[in-house]
């Protein structure tokens, strides 16, 4: 999950309390939140995508057509995340996630395959522990979804893994235009419009932070 910035004006169709998914409302949101759901930050297009709302409109029928309580998501993290907590979750677009959640996958050695993980980086801070199991529960659970949803972060991960090694290997002892041409590929797997760029940052980002937008 990454900060987002959500447009400081409603689009107009949800002014009328009938529709929260109209065109205006959904193109707004993946414009916003840079085509990808808030939740895992897969890419998703106008036709799969869903309007998520943070408080469940079935305990909180004010925010149904609540600009700032819409969020973009793909269809499997809003038909699986699990019931909204007492003490509430983080909010992307005016909580500093990024700051407060520590996000990264972990080589487990069973099967060679990378494993999502969550944390508060504050123990005590509430919100942060819930949300980071939200977000373990929705890459980690036992369902197909979630193992769909981390082997297409794994293949992610392999990909620029590659692409690290090489540039570590050949690329970070060069300089000028050279150095720019290497970096430049690293700079859009670690880019925010980029799918699953928390994660992509927690586990290959350390000492190539410059290259983040
Ligand atoms: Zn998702």
């Amino acid at each position: 999950m990454i900060n987002a910035r959500r447009s400081t004006e409603a689009p107009q169709s949800l002014a009328a309390g009938t529709k929260y998914n109209a065109p205006d409302v959904v193109d707004t949101l993946l414009r916003d939140f840079l085509g990808k759901c808030y939740l895992c930050e897969i890419r998703i297009s106008v036709r799969e995508h869903s309007v998520d709302h943070r408080r469940p409109k079935a305990r909180f029928p004010d925010l149904t057509y609540a600009w700032t309580n819409l969020f973009p998501s793909c269809r499997d993290c809003n038909e699986r995340r699990p019931a909204f907590p007492p003490e509430g979750l983080l909010d992307p677009t005016c909580d500093d996630v990024e700051a407060r959640l520590a996000q990264t996958t972990q080589a487990d050695a069973r099967d060679n395959s990378e494993a999502p993980r969550f944390a508060a980086i504050d123990a005590t801070d509430a919100l942060a522990v819930a949300t980071a199991r939200e977000l373990h529960y929705l890459h980690n659970g036992k369902s197909v979804k979630a193992a769909e949803l981390r082997a297409a972060i794994n293949q992610r991960i392999d990909e620029i893994l590659e692409r690290v090694l090489e540039f570590r290997a050949h690329g970070s002892a060069t300089r000028g235009p050279v150095r720019a041409a290497w970096e430049e590929p690293l700079r859009l797997d670690f880019s925010r419009r980029a799918p699953f760029t928390a994660l992509v940052r927690g586990r290959l980002g350390a000492g190539l932070d410059h290259l983040f937008d």
